[in-house]
């Protein structure tokens, strides 16, 4: 409907006679998917929120003409049911703190020269003219940046390794193969800003030595797919990829390799086996792809946000990014906010803002007053977080603490009308259908304790049953052999813990 709602805009535009005044872009998401379709009229900052078709003559003639706000198309607070024109002035918006997102929903995606106004590419010029790789290296190091795509992993050292082994070729690999159920994150980076990660891909060839790279995306991603391609083609022409770039000597370019939309490609061995045209199937590290990665070249796998993050890094300095978020999580998270809440979307915030915050301040509450039950971070690989630790400062270290991990930022809320066991047993569906089926531990066991959580589900279930759940899955994270299956127990095991009661009242017979 949105791009109904943009012809709509420029046909009655051009009937009143103003389309030389205003221009109508498409932009990528703005986050508040909730209230979507959304129409931001600017130099105003007026933020119009579920436009229809039908509201776009009266936009045009109430606001753009006689410049009067049209009040029914603006977002109401839910918990005041106070009228708020301005984007910044809303609960959703207020706390966060947008880096990764920083364009999405400003520019045209599908415009260069709209990235570069907003001093796009100013951080590639800066690392290939100003700095040495290794300067670059020690920058992005010291600035604390972590793997956004759950590994948590310091970036900068990720490709200092990368760059440390001699080999006549190197490669970069954007892993955007997001595959956790309701996480978008990656796809709206693709799509409202792709040139900041070939920007960023570029700055990280130029820091290990590489000059080519690869972008790893899901086939079912084609809007984010149209737009990295159109955003690759205009970085040719306009020589910022290539030969040479900036008449540095430095060259550097960007394929882009469709995935099939396996969840285990995710991970970083997979993935680069199913660039290569094999079977995405994780194989034991050492070797780490950063010694004998693609084509078994060094090579560094980074995700879409964490590269989203990298330019503003390069052109504001470390200690700007070291001043966002705790003492070990620097910077911000995006996080896919779903499920029970009255605000969804796509959120950033500073590393160390509260689940209470993002829930309650950002996410507007439950709905329908509805009592909070749990958040699941983390996706399937997560766990459950209840009321007692809303107040938890987000970061990696707090939610490994509580049981469950950031992963790569889906977030789920669920309310008191939830089943924490159909709950886990939702999660445990997906990653069973999704092991590769290479190792017996996350082939064989994930599939038995969802069968086991069948049975309980159906009121058929035991006491025995309940401790077969936990043993099988202990040992399935001891034993499997990538984070696919070592994390695929951590909803079942989180949900007995936190949600004990909830598996009993299943159990008829509690012998
Ligand atoms: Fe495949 Fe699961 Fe083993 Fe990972 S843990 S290699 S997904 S079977």
């Amino acid at each position: 409907q949105s791009l109904e709602i943009v012809d709509k805009f420029k046909e009655v535009l051009i009937e009143k006679d103003y389309q030389d005044e205003i221009a109508v872009i498409k932009t990528g998401c703005f986050g508040f998917c909730g209230q979507g379709p959304i129409v931001k009229i600017h130099p105003d900052n007026v933020f119009y929120v579920k436009v229809t078709l039908d509201d776009v003559r009266e936009i045009v003639e109430e606001h753009i003409i006689k410049g009067r706000t049209v009040g029914r198309l603006l977002y109401k607070e839910p918990e005041t049911k106070k009228t708020l024109p301005k984007h910044d002035d809303m609960g959703f918006y207020k706390k966060q703190y947008r880096i990764a997102l920083r364009n999405c929903g400003l520019i045209n995606p599908e415009d260069i020269n709209e990235y570069i106004a907003f001093s796009g590419y100013e951080a590639l010029g800066k690392a290939v003219t100003e700095l040495s790789p290794d300067q670059v290296i020690d920058l992005v190091k010291t600035s604390g940046l972590r793997g956004r795509g759950g590994g948590g992993f310091s970036t900068g050292l990720k490709w200092e390794l990368t760059r440390k082994p001699p080999a006549d070729e190197k490669y970069v690999i954007c892993n955007a193969d997001e595959g956790d159920p309701g996480a978008f994150m990656d796809r709206s980076i693709l799509e409202g800003d792709p040139h900041s990660v070939i920007e960023a891909m570029a700055i990280a060839g130029y820091a290990i030595g590489a000059s080519n790279g690869i972008v790893y995306i899901r086939a079912e991603y084609p809007l984010a797919i149209k737009r990295l391609e159109i955003a690759l083609s205009q970085a040719r022409d306009y020589g910022l990829l290539g030969k040479d770039i900036f008449e540095s000597g430095f060259n550097f370019d960007i394929e882009i390799k469709l995935g099939a939309g396996a969840f285990v490609c995710g991970e970083e061995t997979a993935l680069i086996h199913s660039v290569e045209g094999n079977r995405g199937e994780p194989t034991k590290k050492p070797p780490y792809p950063s010694v004998e990665g693609y084509q078994k070249k060094p090579t560094s796998v980074n995700n879409v946000e964490t590269f989203a993050n990298v330019p503003p890094i390069v052109l504001k300095g470390a200690e700007w990014f070291q001043s966002i978020g705790t003492e070990k999580s620097k910077g911000t998270k995006v996080f896919a906010l779903a499920g029970k809440v009255n605000n969804v979307g796509l959120v950033e915030v500073p590393m160390g803002t509260t689940l209470r915050e993002i829930i309650y301040d950002i996410g507007g509450g439950i709905i329908d007053g509805k009592a909070f039950k749990a958040v699941q971070t983390g996706g399937p690989s997560g766990g459950v977080i209840t009321a007692l630790d809303l107040d938890t400062p987000i970061d990696y270290e707090s939610l490994k603490a509580i049981g469950s991990m950031m992963g790569s930022g889906g977030m789920i809320v669920m309310d008191e009308d939830d089943c924490m066991v159909n709950i886990a047993k939702f999660y445990l569906d997906f990653t069973q259908d999704e092991s590769c089926g290479k190792c017996t531990p996350c082939r064989l066991g994930t599939k038995r304790m969802y069968e086991i959580l069948e049975k309980i589900t159906e009121g058929k279930g035991t006491m025995e049953d309940i401790d077969k759940l936990r043993s099988l899955g202990q040992t399935i994270k001891d034993s499997a052999l990538c984070g696919l299956g070592q994390t695929a127990p951590n909803p079942v095991l989180s949900t007995l813990e936190y949600f004990y009661d909830e598996y009993l009242s299943h159990i008829v017979d509690k012998k």
